[in-house]
């Protein structure tokens, strides 16, 4: 399959170069052949991007897919009791086929907003496993364990693995440091190591989860789960919302890559993450939804513009986190996130085709000063008109 997207405007998100220009993108077996930003050569197909913004597929590296279900339903209520009282009671009745089309419409919500890649983390991920084969998108999935689904989850485990494919990764997920076992935590790590995948944890999402895990074993959750062995894989730590400068330092030295989520912890008031200072000290933040139950929505633009809100008035500073930073954690370091980078995340030969085209025609997107900043501060995600992954168009406006 080899197709030309002609006379679009580019944000490639490579570290050279201009942030934008005009030019067409050749793809080839699903991969980015070749950028041009003159003469493109003639190929039978082509789509035309007069009017629109060419970028790489958004990354969504943390998500809870099949919440959609629960879109609406727990809202305005604080953390503990939103997960003890509302979505665990509701959670234990849901069966894989519940799980399956929650995924289903969850999926459907991002590929239709540009987002290409999503890392789940939920019960019975195989369900999620046989959604993402069917819809195409690009996901890392992760089995999630809290103490009472252990033997549960060792059967997700193995039934998600059989899925792995090139478009499909494969996580461990212990829930977190207060719903999982010393024990439970050590074996996650163990079951990662054997089968050579990464984790995926939620960490210091809330003020309470820091005394629980302090209370308890006289550690931050992320000097704890640091104990235990958690931070020696590659791992993408949720929330880290509550850390301190001895935390960032731990996460900075074991690689680990923050999720952070920025609507879902107002939503919660769980807090707003020191992004600002984590990007200073060199750690790799990219950006999540979390659930639609803690949100209410899927969408990678709105999370966007709300990191690059949030983090400015957290920083007390309107330079904080600007557009293009914001853009890099949706893309670049979301790829790197998931040990991708090298080969998602941009416009560049080489690189997989998960492209994204946007419209640019409406009212918000006028005058057109600064492609990046309308990418960040003005784009809706109805503004998504086609999406490919992996070269594979999977949605059409
Ligand atoms: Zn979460």
């Amino acid at each position: 399959m080899r197709f030309l997207i002609n006379n679009v405007l580019i944000i490639p998100m490579t570290d050279d170069g201009p942030r934008w220009f005009a030019g067409s993108v050749l793809v080839e077996d699903g991969v980015i052949a070749e950028v041009f930003r003159g003469d493109a050569p003639q190929v039978d197909k082509v789509v035309d991007g007069t009017g629109k913004l060419l970028m790489p597929g958004l990354i969504n590296t943390h998500t809870h897919v099949a919440m959609t279900l629960m879109r609406n339903m727990a809202d305005d209520v604080p953390l503990m009791e939103w997960l003890h009282e509302r979505v665990w009671p509701f959670e234990s009745k849901l069966t894989p086929q519940d799980i399956y089309v929650g995924a289903r419409l969850g999926i459907a919500e991002m590929l239709m907003g540009g987002t290409t890649t999503m890392v789940d983390m939920y019960w019975h991920e195989a369900a999620v496993a046989r959604a993402v084969e069917e819809t195409g998108i690009r996901a890392v999935l992760c089995p999630c364990f809290i103490d009472d689904r252990m033997g549960e989850f060792e059967t997700d485990l193995a039934e998600t693995l059989s899925f792995k494919n090139e478009l499909i990764q494969v996580r461990v997920a212990p829930h977190a440091a207060y719903s999982c076992s010393a024990e439970n935590l050590r074996r996650g790590v163990q079951l990662a190591e054997k089968h050579n995948v990464g984790l995926h944890v939620h960490v210091s999402e809330t003020r309470d989860e820091q005394e629980i895990v302090r209370n308890r074993f006289g550690k931050t959750p992320v000097g704890y789960l640091n104990s235990l062995g958690v931070f020696d894989l590659p791992t993408i730590a949720a929330h880290c919302v509550h850390v301190n400068g001895e935390d960032m330092e731990i996460l900075k030295a074991k690689n680990v890559s923050v999720a952070h989520n920025p609507q879902s912890n107002m939503k919660l008031a769980s807090g707003a993450a020191p992004v600002a200072q984590m990007l200073e000290r060199g750690l790799n933040v990219s950006l999540g939804t979390d659930g639609a139950a803690s949100n209410n929505d899927l969408d990678m633009w709105d999370e966007m513009r709300t990191a690059a809100l949030l983090g400015k008035l957290t920083a007390g500073d309107p330079a904080a986190l600007p557009a293009w930073e914001v853009l890099r954690m949706a893309t670049v370091d979301g790829a790197k996130a998931i040990g991708a980078g090298g080969k998602l995340g941009r416009i560049k030969a080489g690189y997989a085709a998960d492209l994204i085209l946007v419209d640019t025609t409406g009212p918000h997107w006028q005058p057109l000063h600064d492609p990046v900043s309308a990418a960040v501060y003005s784009a809706k995600s109805s503004d998504v008109c086609a999406v490919w992954v992996a070269g594979r168009q999977r949605f059409i406006r």
